[in-house]
């Protein structure tokens, strides 16, 4: 049985988990307006990977005897400025999440859920991985700049993204 604490929290990043594959869905919205088939591919995976986030912490909170409450989301944003920009705003979300997870991780230690500081586990570790990957990335794009054959190429690169 978890408390109603961690319960709130849980359903919270859940939800949260929910809104960054919509994130993600419209990012890959502006990518394909942008004929940029690898980016769009990348961020529909990402946008795959998302939904599977918000489903972990659905299935932990059913185990663990709690109530999963689907709640409503905000829409994402439409545009960004640049693909450079919409990447930085992927690092700088990715970021944040970290953080949440950080928050949650904290807050399992003070009530004592081991089994939540487990499953987050997963999480803080998964969100080093996300991080470096998408700022791998940024740094490739501010590399190139506005030159039309090296956004093909990271576009080519971006294609090949496995999961
Ligand atoms: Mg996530």
């Amino acid at each position: 049985m978890i408390s109603k604490k961690i319960e709130d929290a849980l359903n919270l990043q859940m939800n949260r988990e929910f809104f960054n594959a919509r994130l993600y869905y419209a990012m890959a919205g502006y990518f394909d307006s942008l004929n940029m088939p690898g980016a769009t591919a990348w961020m529909e995976k990402q946008a795959e990977e998302e939904n599977g986030h918000a489903l972990r912490f659905y299935a932990h909170i059913k185990e663990r005897g709690g109530r999963v409450v689907v709640s409503e989301l905000s829409a994402p944003p439409v545009d960004w400025d640049s693909p450079l920009a919409a990447f930085e705003a992927a690092y700088e979300h990715e970021c944040r999440v970290s953080r949440e997870m950080d928050e949650h991780w904290e807050l399992a230690e003070a009530e004592k859920d081991n089994a939540t500081k487990v499953f987050l586990h997963w999480f803080v570790e998964e969100q080093v991985e996300e991080e470096s990957s998408v700022d791998e990335i940024v740094q490739q794009l501010k590399r190139v700049g506005d030159a039309p054959n090296g956004l093909f190429m990271i576009d080519r690169m971006l294609a090949g993204r496995g999961s």
